[in-house]
């Protein structure tokens, strides 16, 4: 028998989807693997390919109208399992789902100059999230930058008070999560839990002029909050192409995020007081070297700091 089906799974669903969509694939009979038409079963009088096109994915090929039956019941339920709603014939009724943000779309960075420190909103010119929240002083510049856009996320480099001292009262505002990491978590009660020493005579002078905020500065862990670690992407927020980048040494916790491939938001691991280099504060210089020298390795072209301004290469 001839078979041959549209279903509503659209081509423009992420490489996550289609990572799940080729394991269902093995798991039905008859699988023989992927060719350079696609997925094929096969077996006596069996040759199906899969097909992700423009009206949907087709399904098409031979095979015995017995065994059809129950093979496209489970092709559906497996598929349906995989991608999170019913799947089924496009000439049925079923409905696509639409990723929005299937393709990675080309982001923004734009940079919101607080006292000394940088935050970052990153969006698609209509999603965004607010990486760093700048001081309390700072409060209504960041409010309005983030009100030209859906805010969807907040994501804090690390607690301290010129980078977060902002995120609840934001976060609340736009009733939004707030992201960090775990390690950081005690700096939102006491600075002092991760001390922080300086190199060089820029690092003197600013950790000088900045120590007695950081210490007295009461910056409230966000209620709305959840923690990141390595490896970490938004997909949840429509930013899957946000990575959390892990860049300890500043503080413990202390975290980058990667947007696309050609530009990193450092937070404190590097800094452009005067020039672009490590960042002149650290809580543990070894592991702050190794984190300058992780990001020497990544070969980022364009480098977002939390004080100085950006280099773009
Ligand atoms: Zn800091
Ligand atoms: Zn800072």
């Amino acid at each position: 028998m001839h078979c041959d089906v549209i279903l509503n799974i659209h081509y423009t669903a992420p490489k996550s989807v289609w990572d799940k969509i080729n394991r269902a694939y093995k798991q039905l009979p008859y699988w023989d693997g992927f060719d350079s038409d696609g997925p094929h079963w096969i077996d006596k009088d069996i040759d199906i390919t899969a097909s992700a096109k423009p009206e949907g994915l087709k399904i098409y090929g031979e095979m015995p109208e017995e065994q059809w039956g129950e093979w496209y019941e489970q092709l559906k339920q497996k598929l349906s399992a995989a991608v999170g709603y019913p799947v089924g014939e496009v000439s049925e009724g079923y409905e696509f789902r639409y990723w929005k943000k299937a393709v990675n779309p080309e982001l923004d960075i734009t940079m919101i100059k607080g006292g000394t420190d940088n935050c970052y909103i990153v969006s698609d010119r209509k999603e965004a999230i607010l990486v760093d929240t700048s001081s309390g002083k700072s409060l209504k510049q960041v409010i309005d930058a983030c009100s030209q856009y859906d805010m969807k996320l907040i994501v804090l480099t690390h607690p301290h008070f010129d980078h977060a001292e902002n995120a609840e009262a934001i976060s609340k505002r736009f009733n939004i999560p707030v992201a960090y990491h775990r390690e950081d978590d005690a700096i939102f009660d006491v600075y002092d839990s991760q001390p922080l020493h300086s190199y060089g005579a820029v690092g003197a002078v600013v950790l000088k002029l900045s120590l007695k905020q950081l210490r007295t500065t009461k910056v409230i862990r966000p209620a709305n909050h959840f923690y990141i670690k390595d490896g970490d992407t938004f997909d949840d927020y429509g930013f899957p192409s946000v990575k959390v980048i892990e860049l300890p040494g500043h503080t413990r916790g202390s975290v980058g995020l990667l947007v696309g491939d050609n530009s990193l938001i450092v937070g404190d691991a590097l800094d452009n007081w005067i020039k672009p280099g490590m960042g002149h504060l650290y809580y543990d210089l070894e592991v702050q070297k190794k984190t300058y020298e992780k990001i020497q390795s990544l070969g980022i072209k364009n480098i977002y700091y939390g004080h100085g301004k950006p280099t773009k290469g």
